[in-house]
């Protein structure tokens, strides 16, 4: 078999970033091996995401630059897939004398003989086909990619709730729960590779099962958390209206389970909320918080905020401004909302202004970012559990100031915070910390990360599972 290259571009969300590691392994089996250089690919795949407008201008302001790499590249082969694909179909082949291929979100697994059609007949093929309630297929663990320290697990594709604003519903299809049994065989096979860490992926985890009758989510957790070897389980995205008691108690009683929990609210606003089809009060998404913080309280709790749905008022954005400021979220992201036919928003009378959109966006954010920094400064002088995940890209500028240069690594709290930090002793460089876990001083609070310094685990931590102590 001759060997071929691969580039994957990927756009969008962690499901994306999944659906583009299965890419991969699907095509090694037809002989492409992954490149990170564009010119050098024989076949170029663009994983595409359209659940906000820009995404999609820059999927096809890439599909543009590679249709210019075609026209001295004759025999190269391009793909679009992912939920652009999904929506667009034919017309991106119209548009685009360039592409060879569009295939849907649920085309992955016929890649190597869509290719392979391609290969020998130099055909164009749109392949978006949708079942109602799709198997999901074993997915492939590769056997030579490098090892890292924190994977995606797909556990649901699709999505049944239609918020109003959201195209997800009508790019991914129905929502659909993979065996149990199949994602432990995964989780397990990750394992072996050397993974650490998890997080399991689903647009809205808490119905995992539900509808065909398979565990609860709660139990999936428990089941995941046997897994020997595994030290961590994160998951997203949860929706407050699903979030039970169940999985609430799941942060105290699993113990591999991380203390973070992504929760979108979306507006703080109950008029808007109704409006978004969000099924749920600010009330009641106020009283899972403090019932989250209750049951655990180092809990580090994010959000996303959609800014300037049709006919949010001043008094609609107050509300969520105040929401946002009752609950001090760890982290935020806040999104200009954005027309995404076909769902049903784009219908809504009583849209804002794109200069109103934006003077909102840049409150609350502005809100955040202060609050975001004085949280992670209060963090100064703990020491924090850390899974490393390998150097820091910042390693090559030098160590800490005043010190010896040391190397910088790179981690994650349980909490999801980011940690760059140095270890202070003579064999340092002689380490390989990537996935130990490690107790970290932290000396410094920043908008986006913390630094710190790697100590000895004090007589309290040791012996916890998956911590592993080192000299310094
Ligand atoms: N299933 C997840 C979200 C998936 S989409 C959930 O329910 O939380 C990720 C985020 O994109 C959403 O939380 C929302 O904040 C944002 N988003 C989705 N559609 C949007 C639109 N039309 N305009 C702006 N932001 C949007
Ligand atoms: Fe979109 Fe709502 Fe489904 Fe999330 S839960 S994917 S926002 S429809």
């Amino acid at each position: 078999m001759n060997l071929k290259r691969l580039y994957i571009h990927t756009i969008g969300c962690q499901m994306n970033v999944y659906d583009s590691e299965q890419i991969a392994m699907q095509l090694a089996a037809i002989g492409y091996e992954q490149t990170a250089t564009l010119d050098d690919a024989d076949l170029i795949i663009v994983n595409t995401c359209t659940v906000r407008a820009k995404a999609e201008q820059k999927a096809f302001s890439f599909l543009g630059r590679l249709a210019k790499i075609k026209r001295y590249k004759k025999r190269l082969i391009i793909g679009v897939g992912g939920c652009v694909a999904q929506q667009e179909g034919q017309r991106i082949l119209e548009r685009m004398p360039a592409i060879d291929l569009v295939f849907g979100t649920q085309a992955i697994e016929r890649l190597p003989h869509l290719i392979q059609q391609i290969e020998s007949r130099h055909c164009r093929i749109v392949d978006v086909d949708m079942a109602e309630r799709p198997d999901i297929p074993d997915s492939v663990v590769g056997q030579q990619e490098p090892v890292q320290v924190a994977k995606f697990v797909t556990i649901m594709r699709g999505c049944d709730n239609y918020c109003a604003y959201c195209v997800v519903p009508f790019v991914r299809g129905r929502e659909t729960s993979r065996q149990p049994e199949s994602i432990i065989r995964e989780i397990k096979a990750l394992v072996a590779k050397g993974v650490k860490e998890v997080t399991l992926l689903g647009q809205n985890v808490n119905s995992y099962g539900k509808n065909q009758n398979l565990c609860s989510f709660a139990e999936l957790l428990a089941m995941i958390n046997e897994v020997e070897g595994l030290v961590r389980i994160r998951f997203t995205t949860s929706h407050p209206k699903d979030l039970g008691t169940d999985l609430i108690s799941g942060f105290k009683d699993i113990i591999k389970l991380c203390s973070h929990i992504h929760l979108p609210v979306q507006s703080g606003s109950n008029r808007i909320l109704k409006r978004m089809n969000r099924n749920y009060t600010r009330e009641q998404y106020l009283d899972k918080v403090s019932e989250l913080r209750d049951t655990c309280p180092q809990i580090a709790i994010t959000s996303d905020i959609i800014v300037g749905f049709p006919g949010e008022t001043e008094t609609d954005f107050d509300q969520t401004l105040q929401l946002v400021e009752t609950v001090e979220f760890d982290g935020l992201f806040a999104f200009q909302y954005s027309d995404r036919p076909p769902a049903p928003a784009v219908k809504l009378p009583d849209k804002i202004s794109t200069s109103i959109i934006s003077n909102r966006l840049q409150v609350i954010l502005a809100y955040q970012d202060q609050l975001t920094r004085s949280k992670n400064q209060q963090m100064v002088g703990s020491t924090q559990q850390v899974l490393t995940d390998g150097l820091s890209k910042k390693e090559a500028a030098g160590g800490p100031a005043g010190g010896d240069p040391s190397l910088q690594w790179t981690g994650r709290t349980s909490t999801n915070k980011i940690v760059n930090f140095y270890v202070v002793a003579s064999t340092a460089n002689s380490l390989n910390l990537t996935g130990k876990m490690v107790a970290v001083h932290i000396d410094e609070g920043h908008s986006h990360s913390l630094s710190g310094r790697a100590v000895n685990l004090e007589p309290s931590l040791r012996g916890l599972k998956g911590v592993e102590n080192y000299a310094a």
